[in-house]
C-alpha cells in the first residue's frame, strides 16, 4: 500500500466486502482489511456481535433479491465495537457490500435518539394509557353528570311540585278554614235557637207537654247538642289549622287546674260503676304553669270525657307529675275498652272513630283527639296514647310548664329592665308576641335594645321609666288607643323629640303624620331597612327644646312653622307665669321671649327665670316688634342673649339667633348659619346700635 493509499485508508470511512451465498467473505478491500486483516475467509456474522447475527442474515437475504441501503451492523473491528452502515447489491453469485463507519458521536447520538425515542414511545404509550383512562373517566363523569342533571331536574320538578302542592295546601287550608269558620258560624245561630226553644218547651213555659211530645223534644235537643259540639270542634280545629289560635298564657297552679277539671267533669260520671279519680297527691312538687291553661283544660276535658265514654266499669284516673326539661305530664288512664295497636295513630285523625259496640252507644264527632293533639302542639307539647284492646287506655299530655313564648317574653322583659349602656334603647309596642320576638331578634343583632310593650299602658310605663332613642308602634290591633298614645307622646315636651315610627297593615300614613309620627311604614317590614331607619332616627339624638313665651298666637304659630323640620322642638305658651313654670319643668335649651306680654313684661319673666337655679342660665332671645328705648336695651344687654325683630323674621334668622344664643351659653358648639342680608334688624344685642 503506497503512503497515499495508507493515508486515504486512514481518512476514509468507506470499506468494501463481498460475501458468497454462505455469508463467507470472499473479498475485502484495503480499508476493510486495515480494520480486520483476516476478514477474507471469515463469515460476515463472525465480525458482528452475536446479538447482531440475525440482522446479518437478514441483510444478506434481502440483498440477494434487491439492492439494500442504510443497513447498520455492529461489527467488532480490532476488538472495538464499530457501527457500519451498509449498502449491498447482488453481483453474480456473490453479494457486494459497501459500508461506511458511523462516527462514535453519531452512534451515541443515534443510540441516545433510539433511547429517547424508546423513552418517548414509552411515554407516549403511557400518555396514551392515561389518555384512555382519562377518556374512560371523562365518559364516566359525563355519565354521572347526565345522571346528576337528570336527578337535578327531577329534584327541581319535585321541588316545583312540592311548592305547588304546598301552595295548594295552604290555599286549600285557607279556604277550608274560611269555609269552616263561616259555615260553623252560620250553623251556630240556628242551633242555638233550637237549643233555646226546645229548652223553653221542655220547661213548659208554653203549656204542658204530652209524654210523647217530651220524648220527641228531648230527641231534638240531644241532636242539637251533638251538632253544637261538632260545630264548636270544627271551629276550633279550623282556627288551630289556620294558625289563628291566640295563646293566652296565665300563671296557674296545677292543683287549681285539676280541681276545676274535677268540678267540671264530675257531672258527666253517670255510670255508678265508674269512678272518676283526680289524683293531686304528686302535685305539691310540680312547678307552676305559665301557659294557656284554657287549652290545657280543654285537652284534659276531652280526654276525660272520652275515657268516661269508653269505660263501662272501673275508674278513670287523672294524674300529673313533673317530667324532664321543665315539662309537666298529665295522664288520663281508664279501665275501658282499650284501643288496638293499629288504631293508635288513626284515632288522632279527623273524623276517625273506632268501630265497636260501645262506640255505637256513645256520641262523638271524631274530632276531639285530632283537635287535642293540635292544641298540645300549640302548647309546645305532645299528646300520646298507650293502650291495649280490652285493657284500658292511658292518654298522656306532656307540655312545658312555662310556654316557650312566655319564656322568651320574660327574657326580653328582663333584659329590658336593665338598660344596656352599650345599646341604643328602642321602645317597641306590638301586641303580638311573635312579631315582638322578631323585632327583638332583628334589632338586638344591630346594637339596639328592645324595650317591649304589648299594650299602650306598658308603653307608657316604659316611657315613664326611660327615654328610648326611638319608638316603633305596631298598631294593628290596638286601634284608637294607640293613635292617642302617639299623639300624647308627640304633645308631651318630654317625649316629643323621640323619633316615632308607625308600622301597620293598612295605609294610615295621613293619620300617622297628623298625630306627629316621624315615619309611617306598611307591613311587611324589611328587617334590614328597619335597622337602617332606626339607626338614622336614633342618630338624630335629642332635639333642642325651644320654649316660646308669647301672648300673640300668630307669632307663636310663625315660630312653629319657621322651625318645622329642623332639629328644634317648639314648646309654647302665651302666659308669662306659665312660661316660667314650663321652663322649670322642661328645662328648654333656649327661650324665645316676647318683650311685651299680656299682663307682664319680658323683665318679669326674666326675673322669674333668674330667681331659680334651674332656669337661671337658660339663654333668652327677646322677640319684639317694639323699638326698644335705651334703658330697656341696656338692661336686656346683660340679661338676654340677643334680640329678634318680629318685623323681619325668617327661618335663617330665627335659627341663626337661636344657635348664637346656644353657642354663647355653651349649650352648642355649632357654627351659626350665614347671616342673611337684613342682619342689622336682628343684630346680636351686644354691640347693637339701637
Ligand atoms: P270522639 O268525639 O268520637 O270521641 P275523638 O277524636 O275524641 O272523637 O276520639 C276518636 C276515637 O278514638 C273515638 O271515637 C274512640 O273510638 C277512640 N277513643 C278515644 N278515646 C278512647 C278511650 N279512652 N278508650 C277507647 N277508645 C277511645
Amino acid at each position: 500500500m503506497s503512503a497515499r493509499e495508507t493515508i486515504l485508508t486512514r481518512l476514509s470511512r468507506e470499506l468494501a466486502l463481498a460475501c458468497d451465498d454462505h455469508g463467507v467473505i470472499t473479498f475485502a478491500d484495503a480499508r476493510a482489511l486495515s480494520h480486520v486483516p483476516d476478514a477474507v475467509g471469515r463469515t460476515l456474522e463472525s465480525l458482528c456481535e452475536p446479538a447482531a447475527a440475525p440482522s446479518v442474515r437478514a441483510l444478506l437475504a434481502e440483498a440477494s433479491s434487491c439492492a439494500v441501503r442504510g443497513w447498520e451492523l455492529p461489527l467488532a473491528f480490532g476488538g472495538r465495537p464499530t457501527t457500519v452502515c451498509f449498502a449491498a447489491a447482488r453481483n453474480g453469485d456473490e453479494t457486494v457490500l459497501v459500508g461506511a463507519i458511523v462516527p462514535d458521536a453519531q452512534v451515541t447520538a443515534v443510540t441516545g435518539l433510539a433511547h429517547s425515542s424508546a423513552e418517548l414511545a414509552g411515554m407516549h404509550r403511557e400518555a396514551q394509557h392515561h389518555r384512555q383512562e382519562l377518556a374512560g373517566r371523562t365518559e364516566a363523569l359525563s355519565r354521572t353528570l347526565v345522571e346528576l342533571h337528570e336527578s337535578n331536574s327531577g329534584l327541581l320538578a319535585l321541588h316545583g311540585e312540592l311548592d305547588e302542592k304546598n301552595h295548594a295546601i295552604r290555599r286549600d287550608s285557607d279556604v277550608k278554614a274560611r269555609v269552616v269558620a263561616n259555615v260553623s258560624h252560620e250553623f251556630r245561630t240556628p242551633i242555638n235557637s233550637i237549643l233555646g226553644i226546645t229548652q223553653l218547651l221542655l220547661d213548659r213555659l208554653d203549656g204542658d207537654l204530652t209524654p210523647e211530645q217530651e220524648k220527641q223534644l228531648r230527641y231534638v235537643r240531644t241532636s242539637a247538642e251533638c251538632l253544637s259540639v261538632l260545630v264548636n270542634d270544627l271551629l276550633d280545629l279550623a282556627r288551630v289549622e289556620a294558625g289563628k289560635t291566640q295563646l293566652r298564657p296565665e300563671k296557674i297552679a296545677v292543683v287549681d287546674l285539676l280541681t276545676s277539671l274535677r268540678g267540671m267533669m264530675r257531672p258527666l260520671v253517670t255510670n255508678e260503676r265508674v269512678e272518676l279519680v283526680v289524683d293531686t297527691s304528686a302535685v305539691p312538687g310540680l312547678p307552676q304553669l305559665d301557659t294557656d291553661a284554657g287549652k290545657v283544660a280543654q285537652i284534659l276535658r276531652n280526654l276525660v270525657s272520652n275515657a268516661l265514654k269508653f269505660t263501662t266499669s272501673g275508674e278513670v284516673r287523672v294524674t300529673a307529675r313533673s317530667a324532664a326539661d321543665g315539662f309537666v305530664s298529665f295522664a288520663v288512664a281508664d279501665t275501658g275498652i282499650g284501643i288496638a295497636p293499629e288504631d293508635h295513630a288513626r284515632i288522632f285523625e279527623d273524623f276517625i272513630q273506632v268501630d265497636s259496640e260501645q262506640q255505637r252507644r256513645v256520641r262523638g264527632t271524631g274530632l276531639g283527639l285530632s283537635l287535642s293533639r293540635k292544641l298540645a302542639q300549640v302548647l309546645g307539647g305532645r299528646l300520646t296514647v298507650a293502650s291495649r284492646l280490652g285493657e284500658g287506655s292511658v292518654f298522656t299530655l306532656e307540655i312545658p310548664a312555662v310556654h316557650e313564648e312566655v319564656r322568651e317574653m320574660v327574657a326580653i322583659e328582663q333584659k329590658a329592665e336593665h338598660l344596656d349602656p352599650a345599646r341604643t334603647p328602642v321602645l317597641v309596642l306590638e301586641d303580638d308576641r311573635k312579631t315582638l320576638f322578631l323585632y327583638e331578634r332583628y334589632l338586638s343583632r344591630s346594637g339596639f335594645q328592645v324595650l317591649p310593650a304589648r299594650t299602650t299602658e306598658e308603653a307608657r310605663a316604659v316611657l315613664r321609666r326611660t327615654k328610648p332613642a326611638a319608638i316603633v308602634f305596631d298598631v294593628m290591633l290596638e286601634g284608637e288607643t294607640t293613635w292617642q298614645l302617639v299623639e300624647e307622646i308627640k304633645k308631651n315636651p318630654d317625649t316629643a323629640d323621640i323619633p316615632l315610627m308607625v308600622v301597620t297593615v293598612v295605609d294610615r300614613s295621613e293619620k300617622a303624620r297628623a298625630v306627629g309620627a316621624d315615619e309611617f311604614w306598611l307591613k311587611p317590614v324589611d328587617g334590614e331597612r328597619l335597622i337602617r331607619k332606626l339607626a338614622d332616627l336614633a342618630r338624630r339624638g335629642p332635639m333642642t327644646k325651644v320654649l316660646v313665651i308669647d301672648d300673640d298666637e300668630a307669632a307663636r304659630y310663625l315660630i312653629r312653622r319657621l322651625l318645622e323640620g329642623t332639629d328644634y322642638k317648639v314648646i309654647e305658651t302665651g302666659d308669662a307665669a306659665e312660661g316660667v313654670e314650663l321652663a322649670r319643668a322642661l328645662h328648654p335649651h333656649v327661650i324665645l321671649l316676647d318683650f311685651v306680654l299680656d299682663n307682664a313684661t319680658a323683665f318679669d319673666v326674666i326675673d322669674g327665670l333668674k330667681s331659680h337655679p334651674d332656669t337661671r342660665h337658660i339663654p333668652i332671645v327677646i322677640q319684639t316688634s317694639k323699638r326698644l328705648d335705651g334703658d330697656e336695651r341696656a338692661r336686656l344687654s346683660t340679661e338676654a342673649s340677643s334680640i329678634l325683630s318680629k318685623a323681619h323674621l325668617s327661618r335663617e334668622v330665627a335659627i341663626g339667633r337661636i344657635r348664637d344664643a346656644l353657642v354663647a351659653a355653651g349649650v352648642a358648639t355649632v357654627t351659626p348659619v350665614a347671616r342673611p342680608a337684613h342682619q342689622s334688624d336682628n343684630a346680636p344685642l351686644a354691640g347693637a346700635d339701637r
